[in-house]
């Protein structure tokens, strides 16, 4: 492992940032958010720039790199405040699950699409009932014809899902469901291709608190019928499946709240040298610049975690990547709420005005202390499974 990018990698990140400055945050993603549409003409920006599909294979649209690329990009987004919540869903969940486990066809039907950005895939875990416990979800997928006699003509789900994001831009949703098992009746997970112009596929856009350009939605799946070919991989082995697509959602929201900070602390190096209201500038003052430089720390520190779960993950350490992606969400999560909140510090203020849009970001960065693992089932993941000690629950 080299901690010196290659030509390649530097070149990306430098034509990521470019995008980035175009569509900066201040001229371009916070309008948007603050009047809740989204980031459509950047998406498609950066899927004609092959950005989004960098991690997905060459024979199918993709860039054939891997997700430390992808992280890359979102990295760089982000220090840009251009950071795109859909390229954790799209490319990096689903993508990289239908390219280990779809089949020719559903790979054919999707990742051209994921990879140039034209199609958008939501991925939908989580439940009201279920929480962080995703063992007890309850959408149920039964066969839809005579499962006892192997007549599989397809499927029929139904269920309901919260929190689920982008539902209103996306084509499909990777439902993450149970199997009923047509002879011992029990349940086993599965993953389903859903069409978001499925009959009986409801959607309810929630109301969130935080400005951001991207919304989540409630889901009642009404008895949906679906094919046989929606189920991606096999009907019993959807946890493995599940957990390929995990990680890099672990590492690609690292690299979005990574990016957020490096934005927070760049807007905050910047004022912090301008403003003087004693003699020197107030960065000058121990009591500002301190702070930003443990951000700066902290942030680094993240980074080279984020790197780690992704290097790893890239190279087949499945097990050890989920550790890596668990901590550097963690460490990634704490750093950028704790730069966005010491920015607004910084500008004093300035930092609670409409103008900077700190306080705006701050409500964003907080969503990586929740979603799409709490800091707190992190925590858990970590005492048990680095630790070995027992759980509570
Ligand atoms: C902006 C946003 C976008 C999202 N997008 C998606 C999406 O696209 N797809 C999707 O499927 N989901 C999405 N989610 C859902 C997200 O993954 C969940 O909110 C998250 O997993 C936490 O689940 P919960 O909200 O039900 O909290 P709960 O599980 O109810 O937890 C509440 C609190 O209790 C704590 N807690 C729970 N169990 C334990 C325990 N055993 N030990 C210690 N503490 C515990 C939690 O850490 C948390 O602090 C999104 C959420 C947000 C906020």
């Amino acid at each position: 492992m080299s901690f010196i990018e290659t030509e390649e990698q530097k070149e990306l990140r430098a034509s990521v940032a470019t995008l980035g400055e175009r569509f900066n945050y201040v001229d371009y993603v916070l309008p948007k958010a603050r009047k809740g549409e989204p980031l459509t003409e950047l998406w498609n920006e950066a899927g004609k720039l092959g950005f989004l599909g960098v991690n997905l294979p060459e024979e199918y649209g993709g860039g054939g790199a891997g997700i430390y690329e992808l992280a890359l990009v979102q990295e760089e987004m982000a220090a840009h405040g251009a950071g795109l919540l859909l390229v954790v869903v799209s490319p990096a969940i689903c993508g990289t699950i239908i390219g280990k486990y779809g089949t020719a066809e559903q790979k054919q039907t999707w990742l051209p699409a994921l990879a140039d950005g034209s199609k958008i895939m939501a991925f939908g875990i989580t439940e009201a009932d279920a929480g962080s416990n995703s063992h007890q979800i309850t959408t149920t997928a039964r066969r839809d014809g005579d499962g006892a006699t192997g007549d599989d003509t397809g499927w029929i789900l139904r269920g309901n899902k919260i929190y689920i994001s982008g539902v209103d831009q996306a084509d499909a949703v990777l439902i993450v469901a149970r199997t009923e098992d047509s002879k011992t009746g029990k349940l086993k997970p599965a993953l389903f291709i859903v069409p978001t112009d499925s009959p009986g596929f409801e959607k309810t856009a929630m109301e969130m608190d935080i400005i951001e350009p991207d919304h989540q939605f409630m889901l009642f799946l009404d008895d949906v019928r679906l094919p046989a070919e929606a189920l991606v991989g096999e009907a019993d082995a959807a946890l493995m499946q599940l957990f390929a697509g995990l990680n890099p959602e672990r590492i690609l929201g690292s690299a979005m709240a990574i990016g957020m900070g490096r934005y927070a602390l760049n807007a905050a190096v910047k004022y912090a040298n301008e403003r003087t209201v004693w003699k020197t500038p107030i960065g000058a003052h121990q009591g500002i610049s301190h702070p930003l430089a443990q951000v700066k720390i902290e942030l680094e520190l993240a980074k080279l975690m984020m790197q780690k779960a992704a290097f790893l993950y890239d190279n087949g350490d499945d097990f050890g990547a989920a550790e890596a992606a668990n901590m550097a969400k963690y460490a990634a999560a704490e750093a950028s709420i704790k730069a966005l909140d010491q920015a607004i510090q910084t500008h004093g203020g300035a930092g609670l005005t409409k103008e900077y849009g700190l306080a705006a970001m701050l409500g964003a960065a907080r969503i990586a202390r929740v979603a799409p693992v709490s800091r707190e089932m992190v925590l858990n993941f970590v005492s048990q499974h680095s630790l070995g000690l027992p759980r509570s629950y």
